[in-house]
């Protein structure tokens, strides 16, 4: 199961938990307050921002395709 990474938005506290993905988000430890779920190493490539998708695009420098798949290099 993977490890998911929280910090408890009533006192910053931050905590991992080991759980299944689907599962809700759990209290904070120390107040019991609810916790937002950090975008933790497991999932950061391909994240939302875009950045790790285009780190990935450098591998390939001289054409604007991400994935090279439709180049010759
Ligand atoms: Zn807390």
């Amino acid at each position: 199961m993977p490890i998911f990474e929280f910090k408890c938005k009533k006192c910053g506290e931050k905590f991992e938990k080991i759980q299944l993905k689907s599962a809700p988000d759990p209290c904070c430890p120390l107040c019991g307050a609810a916790s937002d779920r950090l975008i933790s190493s497991f999932g950061f490539v391909g994240s939302a921002d875009g950045k790790s998708s285009a780190k990935i695009g450098h591998s390939c420098g001289s054409c604007s395709t991400h994935n090279c798949g439709s180049c010759s290099h």
